[in-house]
């Protein structure tokens, strides 16, 4: 038995029926490796061995659910990673297009999501289970409340799509939160048309000041007449589709330009 430890964000799912439909979720390439971000006792493993022999790898930081991993699934021999996921070499690991499944710790799920963006051109699918909160920014449109930088990083690269929700009371311990178990798949776009980090700049700053227009929010770029006068700099930033950020990250990168 692995005992939970709340630090690592440890909410071990206790529901089959869910762990089933959180694995039938995930669709890789037929030769594709799946990584599985934080195991813990296996309830997904058990069945993603089944069905991804000789292509299933993990990676799990708990020493203790790792002992128990290797104990349950002799098979997996050097597939199981004992780490933290974000200091992966992915890179080397997967050199090639893989796809990712897990039921994440929810402190480190953003970082996780920028370590995807990193490597988006390996990254076909990712299905995971995360705090319904933040699932529900990355899925957000333009136009929601809710939506924010990860909303516009993610939907630049990925199509989301929000599968079900997931009750404290299938967890042991049960999490304070509501989770939701979520898809992204890689769409069709492979560069943007304008400078990426540029946009991911201006994609923050932006939000930064989420409830004035980007106007007053980009003030401080010194951006000249041209630009400013744009009908976007009068919008706040949850009303800018991915088109629009890169709409004005290539109207202020023709000036950078032209400098
Ligand atoms: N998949 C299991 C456990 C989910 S809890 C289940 O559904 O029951 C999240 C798991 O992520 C824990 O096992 C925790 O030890 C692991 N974890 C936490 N931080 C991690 C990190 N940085 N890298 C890899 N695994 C991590």
């Amino acid at each position: 038995m692995v005992r939970p430890k709340k630090h690592l964000g440890q909410h071990f799912l206790r529901d089959k029926n869910i762990a089933r439909k959180i694995v039938d979720a995930l669709q890789p390439g037929a030769e594709q490796p799946v990584l599985e971000i934080g195991p813990g006792t296996g309830v997904l493993t058990g069945m993603l061995v089944e069905q991804y022999p000789g292509r299933l790898f993990l990676v799990e930081i708990d020493a203790e659910s790792v002992d128990h991993l290797h104990q349950a699934y002799p098979a997996l021999g050097h597939h199981v990673i004992q780490g933290d996921f974000l200091k992966l070499d992915l890179q080397k690991l997967f050199p090639k297009s893989f796809a990712i499944i897990g039921n994440f710790p929810y402190n480190i799920s953003s970082q996780i999501f920028f370590t995807v963006l990193d490597h988006r051109d390996r990254v076909e699918q990712v299905v995971c289970m995360l705090q319904k909160e933040v699932a529900d920014r990355l899925c957000a449109k333009h136009g929601s409340k809710t939506y924010g930088i990860l909303s516009v990083l993610l939907q630049a690269f990925y199509n989301l799509e929000s599968l079900f929700k997931v009750s404290p009371g299938a967890f042991h311990p049960p999490p304070k939160v509501m989770s939701s178990v979520i898809r992204l798949t890689r769409n069709a776009r492979k560069e943007l048309p304008c400078d990426e980090l540029l946009f991911r700049t201006v994609v923050k700053q932006s939000f930064q000041k989420r409830r004035k227009t980007l106007r007053n929010a980009l003030k401080h770029l010194n951006l000249p007449d041209s630009v400013d006068a744009s009908p976007l700099m009068d919008k706040r930033p949850e009303q800018l589709s991915v088109e629009d950020f890169i709409h004005l990250t290539q109207q202020i990168e023709g000036l950078e330009r032209v400098r």
